[in-house]
């Protein structure tokens, strides 16, 4: 039986003002499990005008008494933590083994490190050689409205969600509504924890119906916004006429660039890993794998025997890939597969759905992909395809490692694969891409910037970026 989820609205659970409801499916068994609230501009306003209300209260709320509420939430989620991931898994597709190790305890690091963040912050001061003194205040920036996408559902909500209130803000948060339930299980703790009402508000529903006039509402001063580079771009518009804070985490195309001289065996590894993690559905994936001509066929044959070898089925087994995040999506992903070949690739591994018994039997499970002999230029070497599709392209050298790694609208992540260590000190450089991960890939340290150049985002957030975009940091000068 599918559960009803609700808005929060000033504190009070309720469904939308118009009574209108979406379905939301698992996608490894095509099956309804909830309803969700079918929210309009209606409810964006009541939850502007709650988060309005709450704002000077909260924004004189002691640091220390926020703090602790955020490390409260962190211990609710800690609490809960099996049953969010279940819910992760149940929405996205993704194993639920990745929910347990991944979504769940980065959710609850993000509210403890900002809890963390705000306590130790420091106000700035400059002084005019005796003849003024400058010190800094952090603001609040008032009503933030936070936009999360699909694939990470609770991580990135709380990502934006944590430093946010950390820094007295008050929250209208929409989610992606194909993954609504643990944004719902969210609310639910960050109420328990004691947040006041109105504090943090959550209004669930499309786009179109909830994302856009919670970007336009004129009391929304900050825009924070996790998602596709086409949907930024008209979060970007919408926001710009009354010139709001904005941050942009938008798509990537991300190069793994892999040298000669590399430790294979640990090369073949990161590859893998960057490119199929949680199907493909990250941000920061690596899609596009550069190796240098000496050892490409090697290194393709040793990632093709590594990719055929990965389980693909129901999310609750120790499976690597579980579904795609939806039918719509797993057709995307194929047909930009189809595209692949017309444009002269030739599938070396994966191309096709998986079909698995039921209760499986209509669920969105797709082979892990590898494509060669594509150009670096084509469609489907430079569009963003978010889901289990690995390119493959040859380099001779650095400079046309970089020109390929670069040649893209794109510019989010790259991870690149030396044992010389000049080398990677001279690539990371040139990489035109917000985050470089050298040997590695998606190490994480949240006291570090995180986000995109060109087409990939707007803005930085992580550590004191974050604290610094929720706030408004303005300047007193006093005449000795
Ligand atoms: P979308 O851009 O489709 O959606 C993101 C969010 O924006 C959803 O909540 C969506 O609602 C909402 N939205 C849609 N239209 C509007 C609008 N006009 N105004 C305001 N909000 C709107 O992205 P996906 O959910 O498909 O997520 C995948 C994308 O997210 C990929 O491109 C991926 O690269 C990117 N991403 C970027 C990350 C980064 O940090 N750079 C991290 C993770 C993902 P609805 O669901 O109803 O459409």
């Amino acid at each position: 039986m599918p559960i009803d989820l609700h808005n929060l609205i000033d504190g009070r659970f309720a469904p939308a003002l118009s009574g209108g409801w979406l379905e939301d499916v698992d996608p490894a068994r095509d099956e309804v499990v909830a309803r969700v609230p079918r929210s309009g501009a209606a409810d964006v306003e009541a939850a502007v005008q709650a988060a309005r209300a709450a704002g000077p209260g909260w924004a004189a709320t002691p640091v220390a008494e926020r703090a602790s509420l955020l490390e409260e939430v962190a211990r609710g989620i800690e609490r809960r933590a099996e049953e969010l991931a279940r819910l992760e898994s149940q929405d996205t597709g993704k194993p639920l083994s990745l929910a347990r190790a991944m979504d769940v305890p980065r959710a609850v690091s993000n509210f403890r490190f900002f809890a963390g963040a705000a306590r130790h912050q420091q106000a700035g001061f400059q002084d005019m050689d005796g003849k003024a003194l400058n010190y800094m205040l952090r603001s609040p920036v008032g009503v933030c409205a936070l936009i999360t996408p699909w694939n990470l559902p609770l991580y990135l909500l709380s990502w934006k969600v944590a430093p946010a209130l950390a820094m007295g803000n008050t929250v209208v948060a929409k989610p992606s509504e194909l993954t609504p339930q643990t944004a719902s299980a969210l609310a639910e703790i960050l109420t328990e924890a004691g947040l006041p009402p109105g504090v943090f508000n959550l209004v669930h529903g499309l786009g179109p119906e909830v994302g856009e006039p919670l970007v336009s509402h004129p009391l929304v001063s900050a825009v924070s916004f996790t998602g596709g580079t086409a949907t930024g771009r008209r979060v970007a518009a919408a926001a710009a006429p009354a010139f709001k804070k904005l941050s942009l985490e938008l798509g990537g195309k991300n190069p793994t660039l892999v040298f000669a001289d590399a430790d294979f065996e640990a090369a073949v590894t990161g590859a893998v890993r960057a490119a199929f993690t949680n199907q493909g559905q990250v941000c920061l994936c690596g899609s596009r794998l550069l190796v240098q001509r000496e050892i490409y066929r090697p290194f393709v044959e040793a990632v093709v025997a590594r990719v055929n070898a990965m389980r693909v089925g129901p999310p609750e087994l120790e499976v690597d890939l579980g579904a795609l995040s939806s039918r719509a999506h797993l057709e995307k992903v194929e047909q930009y597969v189809t595209l692949a070949q017309e444009e002269g690739g030739t599938v070396l591994c994966g191309g096709r759905r998986v079909t698995l018994p039921a209760p499986f039997d209509r669920g969105a499970f797709y082979a892990p992909t590898v494509i060669d002999g594509l150009s670096p230029s084509c469609r489907t070497s430079q569009e963003e395809i978010f889901g289990p599709v690995l390119t493959v392209h040859p380099f001779e050298d650095e400079e046309e490692a970089l020109s390929i790694a670069n040649g893209v609208r794109y510019g989010l992540s790259a991870s690149v694969w030396t044992r010389d260590l000049s080398r990677a000190h001279r690539v990371a450089a040139r990489l035109q891409t917000g985050m470089v991960w050298v040997n590695t890939w998606l190490l994480r340290d949240l006291r570090v910037p995180f986000g995109g150049m060109k087409e990939s985002g707007v803005g930085r957030e992580g550590g004191a970026w974050s604290l610094e975009f929720f706030s408004e940091a303005r300047n007193v000068c006093v005449s000795l």
